[in-house]
């Protein structure tokens, strides 16, 4: 009897252990695999194309959008992962500024993403609204895509967990650079220049890094999870 209970619990643990076994490797390759992943980091805006200003100093949302856009890469590219950038400088993609800059400024960041075929497009803007109370850091993504809804939710959980002061989820978004090609895409906006204490706090590069890490954290466990799956 007692020999019968003890091979039991001898073939628990085993049956345990390799799954324990199994379980690691599978988390170990997907971490090895995160390495090889590409992301587009697109900063919104640039050139004579400002984006939204801050209520109170007048700050352009392309120049915090380019700030956080750097910092992620920076990250991203800490982590091994191929992170490329649509504009890395405080100029548009348009060419000249004449009539019709805007669709040739994103006809060309559409260009960049085909060209490097990435696993991930994260574009950064900034918000606004017409009161002054809204604030938090929201993810929009396209509804065709089940990939860039996962990604979404990714990276909105983890900004809910360090950024915001009340939950937020991520949402539908009719955007041109989250439906322009077929690779997983999302926008983060990441606060609201209309809100006077986001207006401040997105202009510390103290916070611009804390969002950095946050998005990235929340494209590993994306990664990690699509890879696991
Ligand atoms: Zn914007």
């Amino acid at each position: 009897m007692l020999k019968q209970r003890l091979s039991t619990v001898a073939i628990i643990l085993i049956v345990l252990f390799l799954t324990l076994q199994f379980l690691g490797v599978r988390e170990e390759s997907a971490k090895a695999q995160v390495r090889d992943m590409c992301v587009v980091i697109d900063a919104g805006h640039g050139g004579i194309d400002g984006g939204s200003v801050g209520r109170i100093t007048g700050v352009y949302e392309a120049d915090i959008n380019l700030a956080v856009a750097n910092a992620l890469a920076e990250k991203l590219t800490a982590l091994g992962i191929r992170a490329v950038q649509t504009r890395s400088t405080k100029e548009g993609l348009y060419g000249e500024p004449t009539a019709g800059f805007k669709r040739r400024d994103m006809v060309a960041r559409k260009r960049i993403i085909e060209a490097e075929a990435p696993d991930l497009v994260v574009s950064i803007h900034q918000n606004e609204y017409a009161g002054s109370t809204r604030c938090g850091a929201q993810v929009f993504f396209c509804k065709e895509s089940s990939f860039s809804g996962h990604a979404a939710l990714c990276i909105q959980n983890e900004l809910n967990a360090s950024v915001n002061k009340r939950r937020l989820d991520a949402l539908f978004g009719d955007y041109y650079i989250v439906k322009c090609t077929g690779f997983p895409s999302v926008i983060v906006e990441c606060g609201f220049l209309s809100n006077a204490e986001e207006e401040a706090l997105l202009q510390t590069e103290e916070y611009q890094h804390r969002l950095a890490e946050t998005i990235a954290r929340g494209i590993i466990r994306y990664f990690s999870e699509t890879l696991a799956a």
